[in-house]
């Protein structure tokens, strides 16, 4: 067998399997190595399943409240089996089709455990072979970070990953951590009507977002009874009990620690080139994705314009200079409500703003919560990116009823 390549990748998520499609494209003999399923996190414990249980959350809730759209609707229950099976099935569709694309690009995929050797030479833990590589890539992501005094016991405390398996759902659950995971997992449970508790050791909700992000996502939690504390950490745990830094007890059938992800790599070794989770800079999938076009193409793209997105109703979203961050300077702020929007009302979502910073005629930052604001964002980060003057954007004629709307709005007001 022939063990020489031109590229070798540790990992089949997002960052190793995009590396591979662009060197196959170029022409390049590829091997990959995945030691668990293709799609890495992202595909298989990360967006895709989650999203798709919110959206299953979304729907029993929108029923709940149909009332509003005049609609009627009895005995509406939640059959969590179901809303898990429906998961697993999008991610094996999707994993199959992945799969496919990677073999009829003619890409040597590996299912195993491997381990860089030095910058030339992958081993293959299973079979003892040897692989002489021109170039590594590890992609080998990033795992739930253990919290101190919190650590998994994956019964009780549970880490993303375990959460994604529940049978049933819990009458309770306390989350710890509001970033992204423990954002969106607290709608997930409150739209499935679990009573739900966010503990946040920062000053405030989401605590990377822009403080008008935080400020609002906290008002929306304290409609929603959504409870939570923040500037709080837990300070002990006894049957069930969490006792809190702030002198709460609370109970929790269950409780999910969500406290960040750390790299899967325990020594980086020169001369291989580490990309997306594992690299521990920033940990999205579509981060990950442009590191692979940059490191195998060329193509270059700005870190500082990445967009970040928690998914939930409504969707938040976010590029750019935060407003906090601008302290002393002079800058422009524009926001528009979202009920000044006509498309809101008819979708009855009408919570949030489109905020838009500036800086000299050009946007800085743009910070969302809004239906849609996952898209919404492209649409900021092309101006941006290109420096396209606040002015141009005020000629673009933005289709009507859309949230977009939105974004002409808040660019004619600066
Ligand atoms: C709950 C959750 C929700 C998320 N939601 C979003 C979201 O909405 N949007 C977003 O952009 N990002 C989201 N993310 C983050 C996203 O999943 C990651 O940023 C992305 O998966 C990183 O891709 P990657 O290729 O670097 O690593 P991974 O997807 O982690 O893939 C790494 C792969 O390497 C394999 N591997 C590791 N070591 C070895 C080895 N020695 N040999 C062989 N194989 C190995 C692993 O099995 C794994 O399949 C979410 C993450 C979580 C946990």
């Amino acid at each position: 067998m022939d063990n020489n390549y031109d590229l070798g990748i540790i990992g089949g998520g997002p960052a190793g399997y995009s590396c591979a499609f662009y060197a196959s494209s170029l022409g390049k003999k590829v091997i990959l190595f995945e030691k668990e399923n293709i799609g890495g996190v992202c595909l298989n414990k990360g967006c895709i399943p989650t999203k798709s249980i919110l959206k299953s959350s979304e729907v029993y809730s929108q029923m709940k409240n149909c009332e509003k759209f005049g609609l009627n609707a009895e005995n509406i229950s939640v059959d969590y089996k179901k809303v898990i099976e429906r998961k697993n099935e999008i991610v094996e569709k999707l994993k199959k089709n992945l799969e496919l694309a990677l073999k009829n690009a003619k890409i040597n995929i590996i299912k195993s455990q491997a381990e860089i050797i030095d910058s030339n030479h992958i081993k293959d833990t299973q079979s003892g072979g040897i692989y002489n590589c021109s170039k590594i890539i590890c992609a080998t992501g990033a795992k739930p970070r253990q919290i101190k005094g919190l650590e998994f016991d994956h019964k009780f405390l549970l880490s993303s990953d375990d959460i994604l398996n529940l049978e049933v759902l819990p009458k309770s659950v306390v989350i710890i951590g509001s970033g992204a995971i423990g954002i969106e997992w607290a709608q997930i449970f409150n739209n499935f009507g679990v009573e739900t508790t966010v503990i946040e050791v920062a000053q405030n909700l989401l605590p990377n977002a822009d403080i008008d992000i935080s400020k609002r996502i906290e008002r929306i939690f304290k409609l929603r009874k959504i409870r939570f504390f923040t500037k709080t950490t837990v300070e002990k745990i006894e049957n069930n009990i969490l006792k809190l830094s702030n002198g709460e007890e609370i109970f929790a059938q269950i409780v999910l620690v969500a406290g960040g992800r750390i790299p899967n790599v325990e020594e980086k070794i020169d001369g291989v080139s580490y990309i997306g989770d594992s690299a521990g800079e920033i940990q999205l999938a579509h981060f990950a994705i442009k590191q692979a076009l940059e490191n195998i193409s060329s193509v270059p793209f700005r870190k500082d314009l990445v967009p970040a997105v928690v998914y939930g109703e409504p969707e938040i979203a976010w590029v750019g200079v935060k407003e906090q961050d601008l302290a002393g300077q002079e800058y422009q702020k524009s926001t528009v409500l979202v009920s000044s929007l006509g498309k809101a009302w008819c979708d009855g979502k009408t919570e949030g703003f489109i905020k838009i910073l500036s800086q000299n005629d050009k946007i800085i930052g743009a910070h969302i919560v809004c239906a849609e604001a996952s898209s919404l964002l492209g649409q900021i980060v092309i101006a941006i990116q290109n420096e396209i003057p606040v002015k141009k954007l005020t000629e673009v004629c933005f289709p009507h009823p859309t949230y977009s709307e939105g974004i002409f709005d808040a660019v004619l007001k600066i």
